[in-house]
C-alpha cells in the first residue's frame, strides 16, 4: 500500500478492508488525488465491534472516571499541539479554508476539555422511596457506540461524539464520510497517543450504504451517534429499530436569518452573510433564509449583494480566502438546478448562479456566493436544504409575519435574530421552532451548550452536559431494608 493509503483502524492496528476494496480521495479545490480509503464491508465492521465490545468488558470499562478526565485532558494537548498539521490535512480533504479549520480544530479541543471535566460529574441519585425499601440508581455507559458523521466539520463532528461517549466510558467504532477520512486516522492516532488502549476507539472506513448500514445492523451497537443529512437519518432510524438501538440524530436544516427594523444595520449585514456563507453555504445551521423587515429592504439588499460580490473564492490556504470550494463536483450540478428551479418560480438572481472555472478555479468545484430574491414560499430554494453559497432574500412587515414564515419548514435547528429590542429578540426566541436561537451574533455552537435540532432537524444534543446523559443508561437498584422473610405469594 502507498504513504497516502488511509486503512480501518481495529483494536490499534491499520488494517486494510478484508475485500482489499479502495475509494479515491480528492481534494476538491484541486481535484488531484489524496490517496485512498479503505472500503469496508460487513466483516470488517464485524471486527471493529468486536474489538470495542472486548476492550468494553476488559481494562476500559473498569477505568476510573478520573482516570478517562487525564486521558480526554492528555488527547486535548496533543490536539493543540498538532493543530496546524490537523487543519491542514482537513483543508486539503474538505476544501474549507485554513483559518477556519483551525478554528474547528479549537473547538475540537474544546470539546475534549469539556467532557474530560465532565466525566467524574456524572453520578446517580437516591430518590425517596417506600419505607421497606433502600433505592438508588447508578449511571452505566450505554456500551458500544457507532458515531457516523460527515464530511463538512470532519474532525470537529468526530470530536463532538468521541468526547462524550469516552467520558462516560463507552467504547467507540467511528464511520467517518468516506470523502473526508484522513483527519479520523490522525485524530485516533492521537488518542491512542494520549493511552487510550487499543480497541476503545476503532476507525471503519467506507461508503454509508455499506459501512454505515452494516454498523447500525450490527447485534453487539449498542448507541448510534449519527450526523448527517435528514434522509439518512430516517433510514438510520428504520435500520436501528430492528435492533432498539439508542440513537442520536444530528440532521439536516434551513435556518432562517431574521433582520428587524431596529437591528444594527451593519451587523445584520456581515453576520447575515457570514451566517450563510461561512464553509460555502456548507453547514447544517446555513441560515440561508434572511428574512428582511420591509422598512430597510432595499437599503439591506444593496448592501448584501455589494458584501457578496467581495467574497473571493479561490484557494482554501491562501490566507486572503473567504471560501473554499464544494465537496465534490456533484455539489455543482445541484446548486445549478437549485439556481433553475428559482429562475422558473419567477425569482430574481441578484449575484453569483453560476460555477467559478477561471484560471486554477476550473480544476475545483467552486461556485459563486449567490444572492436570490423575490422568491415565493413554496419554492425550492426557500423549502429545501441546500447545503451550498445560495442566499435567499425575502421581506416582511409584522412580527407574526416573519415568525409563522421562519416556522413553516420541516426543519428546526438554528434561527438568527437581529433586533435591538431586549423585549422583541425574548419574544423571538420564545416563538422559534428552532434548537438554538442566536440574538445578534453568528454563533450556534459552543462547548457547554446544548446543540441539535427540532422537528425533522433531529433529535439529542450535543456539546453539553446532557449528551453525556445520552451515552448512559441509569440502573435503578433496590434494597429491600425491614429484614423480614420474603414470601410474597403466601405460601
Ligand atoms: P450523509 O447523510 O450523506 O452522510 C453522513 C454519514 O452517514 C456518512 O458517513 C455516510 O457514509 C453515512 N451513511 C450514508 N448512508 C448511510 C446508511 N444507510 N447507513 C449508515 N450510514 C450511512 O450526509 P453528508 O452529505 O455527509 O453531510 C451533509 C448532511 O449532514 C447535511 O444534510 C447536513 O445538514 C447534515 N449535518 C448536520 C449537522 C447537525 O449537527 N445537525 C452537522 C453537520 C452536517
Amino acid at each position: 500500500m502507498s504513504d497516502n493509503f488511509y486503512s480501518n483502524i481495529i483494536n490499534g492496528k491499520s488494517v486494510p478492508a478484508a475485500s482489499g476494496k479502495t475509494l479515491p480521495i480528492t481534494n476538491p479545490a484541486t481535484g488531484k488525488s489524496l490517496g485512498t480509503v479503505a472500503a469496508s464491508s460487513a466483516p470488517d465492521v464485524d471486527a471493529a465491534v468486536k474489538a470495542a465490545r472486548a476492550a468494553l468488558d476488559g481494562k476500559w470499562g473498569r477505568t476510573a472516571p478520573s482516570q478517562r478526565t487525564k486521558l480526554l485532558f492528555k488527547a486535548a494537548q496533543l490536539i493543540e499541539q498538532r493543530a496546524d498539521e490537523l487543519a491542514r490535512a482537513e483543508t486539503a480533504n474538505n476544501g474549507k479554508v485554513l483559518l477556519h479549520a483551525l478554528g474547528e480544530i479549537r473547538q475540537a479541543i474544546e470539546d475534549f476539555e469539556f467532557f474530560a471535566g465532565a466525566a467524574t460529574k456524572v453520578g446517580g441519585s437516591t430518590p425517596p422511596t417506600h419505607g421497606a425499601f433502600f433505592g438508588y440508581t447508578v449511571k452505566e455507559p450505554v456500551g458500544v457506540v457507532a458515531a457516523i458523521t460527515p464530511w463538512n466539520f470532519p474532525l470537529m463532528l468526530e470530536s463532538w461524539k468521541l468526547a462524550p461517549a469516552l467520558a462516560a466510558g463507552c467504547t467507540v467504532v467511528l464511520k467517518p464520510s468516506e470523502l473526508t477520512p484522513i483527519t479520523a486516522n490522525l485524530l485516533v492516532g492521537i488518542l491512542h497517543e494520549a493511552g487510550i488502549s487499543e480497541g476503545v476507539v476503532n476507525v471503519v472506513h467506507g461508503l454509508g450504504e455499506e459501512a454505515g448500514a452494516a454498523l447500525v445492523e450490527h447485534p453487539s451497537v449498542d448507541k448510534i451517534s449519527f450526523t448527517g443529512g435528514t434522509d439518512t437519518g430516517r433510514r438510520i432510524m428504520q435500520n436501528a429499530a430492528k435492533t432498539m438501538k439508542r440513537l442520536t440524530l444530528e440532521l439536516g436544516g434551513k435556518s432562517p436569518a431574521i433582520v428587524c427594523d431596529d437591528a444594527i444595520f451593519d451587523d445584520a449585514v456581515l453576520g447575515s452573510l457570514f451566517a450563510i456563507f461561512y464553509g460555502g453555504g456548507q453547514a447544517c445551521e446555513a441560515r440561508g433564509r434572511i428574512y428582511i423587515h420591509d422598512s430597510l429592504y432595499d437599503k439591506y439588499v444593496e448592501a448584501f449583494v455589494a458584501k457578496a460580490n467581495q467574497l473571493r473564492v479561490g484557494d482554501p490556504l491562501d490566507k486572503t480566502t473567504h471560501i473554499g470550494p464544494l465537496i465534490s463536483p456533484e455539489r455543482i450540478k445541484l446548486m445549478e438546478s437549485f439556481v433553475e428551479s428559482a429562475k422558473k418560480d419567477g425569482g430574481k438572481i441578484l449575484t453569483g448562479g453560476h460555477r467559478l472555472a477561471e484560471g486554477n478555479l476550473a480544476r475545483g468545484n467552486f461556485f459563486a456566493p449567490t444572492v436570490i430574491a423575490d422568491l415565493p414560499h413554496t419554492s425550492r430554494c426557500v423549502q429545501e436544504e441546500i447545503f451550498g453559497p445560495i442566499a435567499v432574500l425575502s421581506k416582511w412587515s409584522t412580527d407574526d409575519e416573519v415568525i409563522a414564515k421562519a416556522n413553516d419548514s420541516i426543519y428546526g435547528l438554528a434561527a438568527l435574530v437581529w433586533t435591538q429590542n431586549v423585549t422583541r429578540a425574548q419574544k423571538f426566541s420564545r416563538l422559534l421552532k428552532a434548537g438554538t436561537v442566536a440574538i445578534n451574533t453568528t454563533a450556534t455552537a459552543l462547548p457547554g451548550l446544548p446543540f441539535g435540532g427540532f422537528k425533522q432537524s433531529g433529535f439529542g444534543r450535543e456539546m453539553a452536559l446532557e449528551t453525556l446523559e445520552s451515552y448512559l443508561e441509569t440502573k435503578t437498584v433496590i434494597t429491600g431494608v425491614l429484614g423480614k422473610p420474603q414470601n410474597p405469594f403466601g405460601i
